[in-house]
């Protein structure tokens, strides 16, 4: 089988799945995902908390998690990375990262590329790593809600992710805010602890502010910019 039958086989098999698990909760979402999948999925995580990963691991306690270490991060986000590892021990966290350390990208393109370009830092620190690390599998699943931003409020249950050749499921997409919060309490999920200081969509150090009381959570990411996303999603 060539491997662009086998792209549009996958392809097939999203557009099916888009329309039958269009109303799946998250976990007929992730049972479908394994039990379609196998080895061959993988879990992307930011670190702001453990809720998507959590899920994942009632229907396959070894899944692979994916973690853009773009050399940016806080040191709780890293911190909460690795309480990761200890929560689920069965979870094995793929550490994906630039072909640059960061140094090696300010001898090349200079310091805090992230302020002259930020569009060029993310296509080099997570755009880049995202695609070499999801070429080893068929699917991956994220964490993306419908109630994030306005550019992802028709965000499907089960897509075809056309950029990086692969089945992209979103099992918590329908969630609200007040469900996403609910299943943190009642299961005890690990967070990161600078949620609780008022960061309310985590990203680079660099990149990612406080967000106001009562402010849109994604205003802290890219303050003062135009750029809202940081083209993994798109
Ligand atoms: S979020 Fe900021 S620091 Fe991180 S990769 Fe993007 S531009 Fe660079």
């Amino acid at each position: 089988m060539t491997a662009v039958t086998a792209d549009e086989d996958l392809k097939a098999l999203a557009d099916k799945a888009s329309v039958e698990l269009a109303d799946a909760t998250a976990l007929e979402a992730l049972e479908w995902t394994a039990g379609t999948f196998g080895n061959d999925f993988i879990v992307a995580s930011n670190m702001q908390d453990a809720v998507l990963i959590d899920l994942a691991t009632r229907v396959k306690s070894d899944v692979d998690v994916l973690f853009l270490q773009t050399g940016y991060h806080f040191a709780e986000t890293i911190g909460t990375r690795d309480a990761v590892e200890t929560v689920y021990p069965d979870v094995r966290i793929v550490d994906a990262q630039a072909a640059q350390s960061v140094a090696e990208q300010d001898a090349e393109y200079g310091p805090k590329l992230y302020e002259r370009d930020p569009n060029q830092c993310c296509f080099l620190r997570k755009v880049v790593p995202l695609r070499n690390t999801l070429a080893n599998y068929k699917a991956w699943v994220t964490g993306v809600r419908r109630v994030d931003a306005p550019t992802r409020a028709n965000t499907p249950i089960v897509t075809w992710d056309e950029r990086n050749g692969l089945v992209k499921v979103n099992p918590i997409a329908p969630w609200t805010d007040e469900e996403f919060r609910a299943y943190i309490d009642s299961r005890g999920i690990l967070e990161n602890p600078l949620v609780s200081e008022g960061y309310l969509s985590i990203g680079c150090a660099p990149c990612t502010a406080k967000v106001a009381p009562g402010a849109d959570p994604r205003s802290g990411r890219w303050a003062g910019k135009s750029k809202t996303e940081c083209g993994l999603h798109g």
